[in-house]
């Protein structure tokens, strides 16, 4: 099956949750986070074992996976703390903490947390990790309302809600953080939401030799209606973004599904004796190409009057 069309049957497959969206828009309480860990999961993040447990690894440099088998999640390291990139689902949450303290790090020293997009499978477990943290949590700027309402209200994630948080700090393309001499670069993705920011950090290698990795937002249209749009803009935004990524230079691609960056494979590369299996010159320029191709067909399929 496509991704995409993956990607679109989980997301119609609402989350079970009891919903953990404060009416007042407020954080969810400590029940509700509670509540939401504990939830099954969804019929489609079941079936699909999204949830299933990863071994946590080096990725390359100060760069470390954090996340489950299938929704990613990564620490970045630094003398001065840490930035946590994603959440993954809300029952995710326990094993990214455990992931963390397995690899030697303290949760206690994430001082952000970057949120890749506000969909449920990637923010779902933002509220507990930043509990356990205190770390500050940081979206795009459009995707702000829907982190703080816990759910983003357009395309089928609008039925899958998830524990709402507080933004502290929301940026726009070209934006920085700075921790202990890492530099995380924001770049607005938009199109998969409204706010979808990707990262870049530089690294240096085992052997000295520098890359770029480049965290990916998601490049799918994700069951979104084009046709009308699901959200004004959202044609132009995701033409933006695959414009905008072939302009991004990166040598080392990871995202919010393992599924786009072959996460199976090239760590099974990395355990068997490449430090480098992770550094892939066309990695990115191949999902971009991939990706927008599904989207003009999508677009197309979509566009085609119903006879
Ligand atoms: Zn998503």
């Amino acid at each position: 099956m496509r991704l995409a069309t993956c990607l679109f049957a989980a997301a119609i497959a609402l989350n079970s949750l009891a919903s953990p969206v404060n009416e007042a828009g407020k954080p969810a309480a400590d029940d509700q986070i509670d509540a939401a860990e504990k939830a099954p999961l969804s019929p489609a993040a079941a079936a699909g074992h999204w949830n299933d447990p990863f071994v946590p690894f080096k990725i390359i440099g100060n760069v470390y996976y954090v996340g489950t088998s299938h929704i990613g999640a990564f620490l970045v390291v630094t003398n001065a703390g840490h930035f946590l990139l994603d959440g993954a689902l809300p029952q995710s949450a326990p094993q990214v903490r455990a992931n963390i303290r397995a690899l030697g790090f303290d949760i206690h020293d994430v001082k952000y947390i970057l949120c890749s997009h506000a969909h449920f499978d990637h923010v779902g477990g933002v509220a507990a990790l930043h509990r356990a943290s205190g770390a500050k949590i940081i979206s795009g700027a459009r995707d702000r309302d829907a982190l703080e309402s816990g759910r983003v209200d357009y395309g089928p994630s609008a039925d899958a809600p998830f524990p709402a948080v507080r933004v502290d700090q929301v940026v726009n393309d070209d934006d920085t953080l700075t921790l202990g001499g890492a530099t995380m670069t924001a770049h607005s993705t938009p199109g998969h939401t409204k706010g979808c920011t990707s990262w870049t950090v530089p690294v240096t290698g085992s052997d000295g030799a520098h890359h770029t990795v480049l965290f990916h937002c998601s490049p799918t249209v994700g069951g979104q209606s084009l046709v009308p749009e699901a959200f004004p803009g959202i044609i132009n935004d995701f033409r933006t973004t695959f414009a905008k990524v072939r302009t991004l230079r990166a040598d080392v691609l990871l995202g919010s599904h393992a599924e786009f960056f072959d996460l199976v494979g090239k760590r099974a590369r990395q355990t068997a004796g490449d430090p480098n299996a992770f550094v892939d010159a066309v990695a990115l320029q191949n999902l971009n190409t991939d990706m927008e191709r599904q989207f003009n067909e999508e677009l197309a399929r979509q566009r085609k009057p119903l006879i």
